[in-house]
C-alpha cells in the first residue's frame, strides 16, 4: 500500500470512529516500507489468580502441578496443546523411564500417576523395571484424573507469550487464547515449557548450544505386523537398501512395542542426519516439522518395499502432534549442572531431586552415568525472582541436560519446583529465600529418598 493510501485509510477509519469488531483499534507507526498495521486490543479474562502458576503440561509441569496442589496451594496449570503429557503424549508409547527405579515409585507424585494409569487396566499400562509403557490416550486422561484428585485447575489451548516483571520478580504471565491475550497473575510461576519460554520472555539469562543441539524426532505408530516379524526384521539393512530411493530415512531406528501388543512405535534419529534445527527459531522449527512429516512417510514406504516378508504389510496409524524436541534453551541458574556432576554422581547439600538413567544425547551419544543430585540452585534463575524451572530446561550444560532428561527425572524436578513454589506462596517469601532444609523435609514427607546420589545404575538398563 502506498503512503497516500495509508493516510487515507487512517483518516477514513478515524472519521468513522472505527473499532475492530467493537473494540477500539490502535494504529502502529507503519512506515511506507513496512506498511500500516492495526493492533487489536481484544483481551480475554481468565478468572483465576493462583498462588502457583505452572506453565507447560509435560512430565515436569505435571510433577510441578501435583507437587504444588498436594501441598495445598491454589494451583493452575496452563498448556499450549489440547491435552497434557508433553513428549510423554506425543512420543506415542515410548517408555516413561525412571518412574520407579529400584522397582518402586520414587515419590508420592510418581505413585499417584502410576495409580491413575493402573486404574484403566492392562490396555493403558505395562509396567517394566523402572519404566511405564503407556497407551498415550489413557495417559492424557489419567493425568487429568490425578490433577482432579489433588484439586489442581488446568487450562489447555493456552500459550505463554509474555511475562510481566516488576522489581525483578515475575508477577504474571500473558497467555494467548482464542479471545485474545490474557494476563494471569500468580505469587510464584514455574516454567515447565521445556524451552524456558517464560524465563526467556521475562528477560532471564538462558543458554543454548549452537551447532550441536540434540536432534528432533517425529514419532509414529505402526500396526499390521507381529512381534515375531518385528524381531526378524533387520532395520539397519532396510535403511541401507532403501536410502537411495528414500533419502530422509534416519541412520538409526528401531521398532518397539507400545503398551498393547497390536501397536509399535519407532524411536529414531529424526533430524540428526538432515541438518541442525533450533526448535525455538520459528523458521528452522517449521522446516524441521515439515521435513519430519516427509521422513515418516519415507520410513513407512521403505519398510513396506524393502522390509521383505516381515514388514511388507506394515501400516502407519498415527504420528505425534509435533516433533519431539530434546533440547533448546535452558535457564541459567545459580548453579549449572555439568557432565562431571553426572559422571561422578555428585551430591549437593541443597539437593531437591536426583537424576538417574543414561547420559543420552538422542542418537548422538549414549554413555553410563551415576545417579546425581539436582541442587535447588539449578532450578532457580540466576538473577530473576518469582520464578522456578523444572524438566529439560533446568540449569545444565548441553551434555548435562541430556544426562537427566528421562521423564521420571523431569517429574521429580517438577515435584521439587512445585512444592517449593507452594511453600513460597504460603510464606510470602521469594524462591531464593526459601529455607532449603524445609523444602527437603517436605520432599521426604512425599517419599522422596534424597540419599541416592553416587549410586551405580545397576538395574537402570534402559536408555532415555
Ligand atoms: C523423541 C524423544 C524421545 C524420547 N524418549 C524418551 C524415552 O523413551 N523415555 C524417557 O523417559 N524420556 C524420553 N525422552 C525425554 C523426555 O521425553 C523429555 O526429556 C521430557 O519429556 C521433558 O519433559 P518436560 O516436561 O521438561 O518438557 P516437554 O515434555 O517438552 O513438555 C513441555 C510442555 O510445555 C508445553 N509448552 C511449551 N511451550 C509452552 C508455552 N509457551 N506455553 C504453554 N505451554 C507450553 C508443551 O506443549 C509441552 O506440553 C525423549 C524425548 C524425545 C524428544
Amino acid at each position: 500500500m502506498t503512503q497516500k493510501n495509508t493516510t487515507n485509510r487512517r483518516r477514513f477509519l478515524a472519521a468513522a470512529g472505527v473499532t475492530i469488531a467493537g473494540v477500539p483499534a490502535a494504529f502502529g507507526n507503519g512506515t511506507p516500507e513496512q506498511g500500516p498495521y492495526v493492533v487489536s486490543r481484544r483481551r480475554a479474562v481468565i478468572p483465576y489468580e493462583p498462588d502457583v502458576l505452572v506453565v507447560g503440561g509435560g512430565p515436569a509441569g505435571i510433577g510441578a502441578a501435583l507437587g504444588a496442589a498436594r501441598k495445598g496451594a491454589n494451583t493452575l496449570l496452563v498448556e499450549n496443546h489440547a491435552f497434557l503429557g508433553g513428549v510423554a503424549a506425543w512420543s506415542l508409547g515410548m517408555p516413561i523411564n525412571q518412574m520407579r527405579p529400584g522397582g518402586r515409585a520414587r515419590s508420592k507424585v510418581h505413585e499417584l500417576l502410576i495409580e491413575k494409569l493402573t486404574a484403566y487396566g492392562d490396555q493403558a499400562l505395562r509396567i517394566g523395571e523402572h519404566q511405564l509403557w503407556c497407551n498415550v490416550d489413557y495417559l492424557k486422561v489419567a493425568v487429568l484424573d490425578a490433577l482432579d484428585e489433588v484439586g489442581c485447575k488446568y487450562l489447555v489451548h493456552m500459550r505463554a507469550v509474555e511475562a510481566v516483571v516488576k522489581d525483578n520478580r515475575v508477577t504474571a504471565v500473558v497467555v494467548s487464547t482464542k479471545q485474545g491475550l490474557a494476563t494471569i497473575k500468580a505469587k510464584v510461576t514455574v516454567d515447565c515449557t521445556g524451552d524456558a519460554d517464560v524465563a526467556y520472555f521475562a528477560g532471564a539469562e538462558t543458554m543454548k548450544e549452537t551447532g550441536s543441539l540434540s536432534p528432533q524426532t517425529l514419532c509414529l505408530n505402526l500396526t499390521n505386523v507381529t512381534t515375531n516379524q518385528v524381531r526378524r526384521a533387520n532395520m539397519a539393512q532396510i535403511a541401507q537398501r532403501a536410502r537411495e530411493k528414500y533419502p530422509l530415512i534416519p541412520k538409526g531406528w528401531g521398532l518397539g512395542r507400545v503398551s498393547n501388543a497390536a501397536g509399535f512405535y519407532i524411536n529414531h534419529a529424526g533430524t540428526r542426519d538432515l541438518g541442525q534445527f533450533d526448535a525455538t527459531d520459528p523458521l528452522q522449527r517449521s522446516r524441521a516439522e515439515c521435513l519430519s512429516r516427509r521422513q515418516v512417510l519415507q520410513m513407512t514406504l521403505a519398510m513396506r518395499e524393502f522390509g521383505g516378508e516381515q514388514l511388507k504389510d506394515i501400516e502407519l496409524i498415527g504420528t505425534g502432534t509435533q516433533i519431539g524436541v530434546r533440547e533448546t534453551r535452558r535457564v541459567k541458574g545459580l548453579y549449572v549442572l555439568t557432565e562431571d556432576d553426572a559422571l561422578t554422581g555428585r551430591k549437593f547439600d541443597d539437593a531437591v531431586a536426583w537424576r538417574s538413567g543414561f547420559l543420552d544425547i538422542g542418537f548422538v551419544r549414549l554413555s553410563r552415568m551415576k545417579i546425581h543430585d539436582v541442587p535447588y540452585r539449578a532450578i532457580l534463575p540466576e538473577k530473576l525472582d518469582g520464578l522456578l524451572t523444572a524438566g529439560r530446561c533446568i540449569s545444565a550444560t548441553h551434555v548435562a541436560a541430556s544426562a537427566g532428561k528421562s521423564m521420571g527425572n523431569c517429574v521429580a524436578t517438577g515435584h521439587a519446583a512445585g512444592l517449593a513454589a507452594a511453600m513460597c506462596a504460603e510464606r510470602g517469601c521469594p524462591p531464593r529465600e526459601l529455607k532449603v532444609s524445609d523444602l527437603q523435609d517436605a520432599l521426604r514427607a512425599d517419599d522422596v529418598d534424597l540419599s541416592r546420589s553416587g549410586d551405580e545404575q545397576k538395574e537402570l538398563v534402559n536408555r532415555g
